[in-house]
């Protein structure tokens, strides 16, 4: 069916048109064409996937210089598989009733656990351990230690994807995960790094709200993304949710005893490294004078979890005295874990806003707030040094210096609405005792606590 809606004209693959979808149609164009910002409201099951996409690629097939992209963002695997699905359906109805070949390119984009085709990795059952296993075998220094020690194990589908993978772009077509899959073990291709290079390049792209609203992994995957693309969130209801999410870190007593065998393992892999390599530590300390960016040029496979975002300014600027050799930040870490495994001997709970934190920390222990700051970088840096492999290891101490980074950077909250700041997000942090004490950091927005308590964690 073609349908004529204020003038675009409009592919529908289907023989039928609710009045509903008509009319929802309608104000998306009009929101398009006023370049705003929409919520729309339909009822599940009365089509308003394929009303979005018939809507959408029609105007960017009318309008290719205003909107160069369409990004999709899903919740769940199997809702962005029927999104692609639907996608598929208009396609393939563009080439029948248009009778050209589509030259649109439209892929999902997943997690390593979704998309990894090697046959160990693969197999693993949990994500992080995918991430895990597949950073000890593509990190850029695993590499390098390759050329002197061939014996090293490699991904051959990820050495073949860096020889010849980013000189020949996906060919146009719908691609959901399993086609990504397909087409990567055909070329010898990995598909996940394939998908996250190819998402640049492509007309749509479908995936999960993660990579567009979770700065630690926004920030890696969607920042090169257009400016002039449209962005649906389906389910919108979600966005606050993931958010909150995103931002939130749970620690446990187990979190921080797990944290301090990782500092003793870093301790001795320091003194090793100092008998053996000490040239390598003093490389690091020169290259964090110059600031974090400079000390992290890290390739695409070196990050499989980034740190929280820190603003560019910091990332210039040189890492704190205290924290810059490897020694003095490792001791800096086991004083951070001393005053949390304290904090969380009470009997009752508190919530404690950042700056009441970062004040008691300050005068407990004399931990100032810089360096915090820069903890989830410090140790990233680190680990980089120490050329560790497993990285999924270091997990527990990774998800400190995170919190660290999280607390001392965005102490105020974050404002995702802009400089209005009238969508706030203020941050929150539980301090419980109960059957298992744990910390919870996490950001609730302001305009929830009139109707909804902020998050607290149950018994
Ligand atoms: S590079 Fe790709 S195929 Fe190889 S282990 Fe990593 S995710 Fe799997």
């Amino acid at each position: 069916m073609k349908l004529n809606i204020e003038g675009l004209l409009v592919y529908f693959p289907y023989d039928y048109i609710y009045p509903e979808q008509y009319s929802y149609m309608l104000e998306l164009k009009r929101t398009l064409d006023a370049k705003g910002h929409g919520v729309l409201e339909m009822p599940s099951g009365t089509g308003k996937t394929i009303s979005l996409l018939s809507l959408i690629v029609a105007y960017q097939r009318a309008y290719p210089l205003e909107v160069t992209k369409l990004i999709y963002c899903s919740r769940t695997v199997p809702e962005i598989e029927k999104v692609v699905e639907e996608l598929r359906k208009l396609m393939e109805y563009y080439s029948k009733e248009a009778g050209e070949k589509n030259n649109f390119l439209a892929l999902a984009l997943s997690s390593r656990k979704n998309l990894c085709v090697h046959p160990e990795v693969s197999s693993l059952r949990f994500g992080k351990e995918v991430d895990g296993k597949c950073h000890s075998l593509t990190a850029s220094y695993i590499r390098a230690q390759r050329h002197s020690n061939p014996s090293l194990p490699s991904c051959r589908f990820y050495e073949e994807f860096d020889a010849l993978g980013r000189q020949v772009p996906l060919p146009a077509g719908v691609y959901n995960l399993d086609d990504l899959k397909d087409f990567g073990r055909r070329k010898g291709w990995c598909p996940y790094y394939l998908a996250r290079y190819s998402i640049v390049h492509a007309n749509i792209i479908v995936y999960s709200y993660h990579y567009l609203l979770d700065p630690k992994i926004a920030d890696l995957v969607s920042k090169e993304l257009a400016k002039k693309s449209v962005v649906v969130f389906d389910e919108a209801h979600n966005i606050d949710n993931v958010c909150i999410d995103s931002m939130s870190v749970n620690i446990t007593r187990r979190t921080l005893d797990r944290s301090q065998a990782n500092v003793e393992t870093l301790q001795s892999t320091i003194l090793k490294i100092k008998e053996t390599d000490a040239a390598k530590l003093k490389e690091e300390y020169r290259r964090l004078v110059e600031g974090l960016k400079e000390a992290n040029v890290a390739r695409e496979t070196d990050i499989y979890m980034s740190n929280p975002v820190l603003p560019d300014e910091v990332l210039q600027e040189a890492v704190p005295g205290s924290i810059r050799t490897a020694e003095h930040f490792v001791g800096f870490m086991k004083r951070f874990l001393e005053y949390l495994k304290a904090r969380l001997r009470i009997h009752h709970v508190v919530q404690e806003s950042a700056p009441q934190f970062l004040k008691d920390i300050s005068e407990k222990v004399c931990i100032d707030r810089k360096p915090l700051r820069f903890c989830a970088e410090r140790l990233r840096s680190l680990l980089r040094t120490l050329e560790i492999a497993d990285i999924a290891d270091f997990s527990a101490i990774t998800l400190i210096s995170n919190f660290a980074t999280l607390v001392s950077t965005y102490s105020k909250g974050t404002d995702p609405a802009g400089a209005d700041g009238q969508r706030a997000i203020s941050a929150w942090l539980y301090l419980c005792a109960l059957l298992v004490p744990f910390l919870l950091w996490t950001y609730t927005p302001e305009s929830w606590t009139s109707t909804r308590s902020p998050r607290r964690p149950s018994p």
